[in-house]
């Protein structure tokens, strides 16, 4: 196997197993809450996820909701609980407090990836991480999965400022790395973040399709490798 001198990964969706996790979660929450507003927990499953969805899917929504997690959750499941005509303010806050309470213990490293990256450092290679969200909650993720050791650099937008796209992430993290764009990888599940804005300073641009669905038809990112899980990276 032929590594290049870096790599740099993401750590939601790429490492950890943050969506399927949440998913997860939500849905027990949907069965413990239903009956409080007097929905079907199968509906109210449905519509928070397509809430979610809706939510995250606004780039301004997307920053302001992953530097307040919290309000972001409540936020969620209010417009899911409008939507389905059972606005209750108050409940939204208890699903909210109650999936926080249990939010970092659900979450686990996809099977495989540390192995890898493990692999990885061993091989040589240097390593980055490159993580969009608040600098607490990040942090608390990278120490709670004996992450800290593994990474030659660690850069998490809460605590350096800006995050990706923005090129100064990946500029800060060459130079921390030593690494010349053509001989390094950026690894991560987002399309526009660790595809394309680093592609577009020559790093080479692996996309991780946890879901396994394809690349959507409407995007024109093309990717320089896709795999499933950061795990066929070692193979
Ligand atoms: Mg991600």
């Amino acid at each position: 196997m032929t590594y290049p001198h870096a790599i740099i990964f993401d750590l939601d969706d790429t490492i950890l197993d943050t969506t399927l996790s949440a998913d997860r979660l939500w849905s027990r929450a949907a069965e413990k809450f239903a009956k409080q507003a007097d929905l079907d927990a199968t509906a109210f499953d449905a519509q928070m996820k397509i809430s979610r969805e809706w939510f995250w899917s606004d780039p301004k929504r997307n920053l302001a909701g992953r530097m307040d997690l919290y309000k972001a959750r409540s936020g969620c499941v209010e417009h899911a609980l409008k939507t389905l005509d059972a606005s209750n303010a108050q409940l939204a806050t208890s699903i909210a407090d109650w999936f926080t309470q249990r939010r970092i213990t659900a979450m686990q490293p996809f099977d495989g990836a540390i192995d890898t990256l493990h692999t990885l450092k061993q091989a040589g290679v240097r390593l980055g991480l490159i993580s969009n969200g608040k600098g607490e909650t990040q942090r608390d993720k990278v120490i709670r999965f004996g992450l800290e050791p593994l990474f030659d650099c660690i850069i998490l937008e809460g605590e350096f400022g800006t995050g990706k796209p923005d090129r100064r992430v990946f500029d800060h993290a060459l130079d921390e790395l030593q690494a010349k764009p053509s001989d390094t990888w950026m690894v991560g599940d987002n399309l526009q973040w660790e595809v394309a804005a680093p592609q577009a300073l020559g790093i080479k641009g692996i996309w991780v399709d946890w879901r396994g669905t394809g690349l959507p038809e409407d995007t024109d990112v093309v990717p320089d490798r896709t795999v499933r899980s950061i795990a066929e990276l070692v193979v």
